[in-house]
Formats: C-alpha cells, structure tokens, sequence
C-alpha cells in the first residue's frame, strides 16, 4: 500500500505543518556541529516554497524533558536554515499559543516559521489531545518528513493528524519508504542481510523477521559471540550475553529446521585489551577456541572473504551494526571490509544504523550506497517488521 505524498496535495497559499526531523548536534556555543539532518528535508521545503506553500516547521532537539532549557532551543536551527534556503525563516519562541497562532496566520506564500522544540512541552510525547489539538490549529495541511520519530507516537507524529483530512510523507519519508517498505517486501533476490554490533537482545526481532525473507543472514559484532556460545563453542572473555544464550539457541533450531541460511564468524581477531594497545591475533573460530582472557574484536580474514563473496552475489543487500570494535583502528578491518563490499555491489544497498553509517562514511563510499537511513530506531522497528505509528496514521492511496 503506498502512501498520499506531498507532490498529490495542493499547496499553494496553504499553510503546511511539515514535521521534520532538525535534532541536530549542538556545541557548547549552541553552534551546530554537524546539519546533516537539516540538509536532507531541504528537497521538500525547496518543493514547498517553489509551489507557494506558507511553511510551519516542528522538530523536536535533544532530551528537554518536557522543560523549556534554553540549550536545546532551535533558534539557531533557524538561522542556519535561513542560509541554506536563502530565505527568511521566521522563529516561533512557543510552538502553540495564540503567538505562534498569529506567526502562522500572518505567513505569506513560501514564507517559512520554524516551531520552537516540539519537546518543551511534556503533551508532545505524552501525545497529548489539547496540545495535539492547538498544533493542528496552526496549519491547512500535515505533512510528515521525519522518519527518525515515526516510531514515536507523539502528538506531532500521530495526535495532530486526526485534525487533518489527509496526512501525508515528505520527500524524505518517501524515500525511506521506498526503500525500506518497498525494497524489504519485494526484494531483489539474492537478498542478503549483514547484522552487527554489540547486543543481540536489540536485534533478536530483526533475526528473526528478516530469516524467512532472505537468501543468507550475515552476523559479526559482539552479538556472534552470543550465538558461538549457544553452539556450544568456547568464546573466552568476548562479550556474550549469557540471558540471551536460551534464545539464540531457539534461532539455531529454527535455522536447522527451516533451512535458512545464517551465517556466524569462522575466524576471529582477539585481543587481550580493547583499546588496541597491545597486539591483536587471529584464531580460526571452528578449531581452536578463543583462550580465556581474550576476547574477539572483529571478525577474521576468512570471514571477511565469506562474507564479502555472499554480498557480491546479492542483488539486494540490508546491513545493520558493525563488524567489531570499529571505533579502535586495529579493529575495524571487518567493518571497513564490509562497507567496501557493499559500495561494491551492482544492486540495492541499505544501511542504518549510526555505526554503519559513519564505517561508510569512513571509507568514503556512502555516495555508493542506495539508500542511507536518516534513523536509526525507526528502520530498526521497520526490520523488526514492526508497523511504524506515524507511518501509519499517513493516508493511503
Ligand atoms: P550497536 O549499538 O548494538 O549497533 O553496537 C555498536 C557497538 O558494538 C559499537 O560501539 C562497537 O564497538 C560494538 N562492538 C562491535 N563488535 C564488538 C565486539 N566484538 N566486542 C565488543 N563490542 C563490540
């Protein structure tokens, strides 16, 4: 099912409320260190204003609390965006209240108001009626871009929308709904997914989600360590967690049943400390095992070269969390090696998650990847196969 989109709706002399997503790093100066996110919603607003849409901007930034803490104020946010639109952008101090009610009504087309941070109210994420209610106040039009929150419902993602005749994505959102719904559900076959990082309590739902829909699950990071020691082998001081032991067991059985193809590190390189001090080793990971008081950092070159064969074969390939310790240089061969393999690919590539995404960024190849995620959580939920609730309250068509 697709969903209504900004280009079906008529925008010229509306007043729009586009939720995007402009929680930005902010220095001790309340500078922004990096506006990545600020710069991805810019085809939308350029979409907007050149159809003379009266733009309302909301965001939240940071944690507030649902106080007023002047640190996460998005007034700088407003006159960054200013510069990068080359336009007047208007600053909200309150988002509701008769204030922000006459900012918004006073707009004129392809005029642009920035909210003040939907989260100094405490209703934002409570989803709130009233609160919910008064936002809706200020707008004609709703219009979603902030993928990063559709798996909150808060009043700006889900409440507000009822007030609405249609809700609809932004040019943003329609993209990580083309890839992600689209891309997931009706794959290019091979289909091969590539799962890391520490926890294997954060991705158990993804494993076993994703299992029956792809050709081989590819797992590195500390989670393979929890599924070596459900197998039974010896894992030494590597990071396994012995709660989880029960269930990766249960997803070793439904492996050998279904036949599915999940494919664990054969070899691995361990380590003594884990900030790269002293020198690493590799051991092969079916014939000796990891000696106590090491503990695996990344995954082996014969994984590697495993690994990098089952994605050159994929026509479609997901990946999620890293290889190994990546952030400590000695240990981010694996990683590295895997964000190269993809950029690699003739075929569809997506990527989330923070750890992925800056192992991309790294290795200069990001521009090479299909589709980058803008959040981490909400594709995360989408892997799950959970349904997103601010995906779902947008109309369908
Ligand atoms: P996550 O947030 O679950 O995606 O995990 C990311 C973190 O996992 C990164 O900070 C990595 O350093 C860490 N990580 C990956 N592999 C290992 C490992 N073998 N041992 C300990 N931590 C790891």
């Amino acid at each position: 099912m697709s969903k209504l989109s900004i280009r079906d709706i008529e925008l010229r002399g509306k007043r729009v409320f586009v939720r995007v997503d402009f929680n930005v790093p902010l220095n001790e100066n309340g500078e922004i260190t990096d506006d990545t996110r600020i710069r991805q919603t810019l085809p939308t607003l350029a979409y907007a204003l050149e159809r003379g849409a009266r733009l309302i901007l909301a965001s939240h930034l940071g944690r507030p609390k649902g106080k007023r803490n002047p640190k996460m104020s998005l007034s700088p946010v407003a006159i960054h965006l200013s510069n990068l639109v080359k336009h007047p952008v208007v600053f909200a101090a309150d988002c509701i209240g008769s204030d922000a009610e006459g900012q918004a009504l006073g707009l004129r087309d392809s005029e642009i108001l920035l909210l003040e941070n939907l989260r100094f109210h405490p209703e934002e994420e409570a989803n709130d009626e009233n609160f919910s209610r008064e936002l809706a106040r200020l707008a004609d039009c709703y219009v979603n871009d902030a993928f990063g929150t559709a798996h909150r419902a808060h009043s700006s993602t889900v409440g507000m929308t009822k007030y609405f005749t249609q809700a609809a994505a932004g040019l943003l959102m329609e993209k990580e709904l083309k890839y992600l719904a689209k891309t997931i559900s009706k794959p290019e076959k091979p289909f091969v997914a590539l799962l890391g990082g520490a926890k294997v309590s954060d991705k158990i739902e993804v494993i076993e989600n994703l299992l029956p829909l792809v050709d081989s699950l590819l797992i590195g990071g500390a989670m393979a360590y929890t599924f070596l020691r459900a197998k039974g082998l010896s894992t030494g001081s590597s990071l396994v967690e012995v709660d989880k032991v029960d269930i990766a067991k249960k997803v070793l059985a439904a492996v050998e049943k279904n036949r599915y193809r999940l494919l664990l590190p054969v070899d691995h390189l361990i380590s003594q400390k884990l900030d790269g001090s002293v020198p690493s080793r590799i051991v092969d990971g079916t014939s000796t095992p990891i000696p106590q008081g090491y503990m695996g950092v990344d995954i082996g070159p014969k994984t590697i070269e495993l690994y990098q064969s089952e994605i050159a074969k994929a026509k479609t390939v997901v990946w999620n969390g890293p290889m190994g310790i990546f952030e400590v240089e000695p240990f981010a061969k694996g990683t590295l090696a895997m964000a190269q393999a993809l950029a690699s690919i003739h075929g569809t590539t997506i990527v989330g998650g923070g750890d992925s995404v800056a192992a991309l960024a790294r290795s200069g190849v990001e521009s090479k990847i299909s589709h980058v995620c803008t959040g981490g959580g909400a594709s995360l939920e989408f892997l799950r196969g959970k349904k997103l609730p601010g995906i779902e309250v947008l109309t369908n068509i």
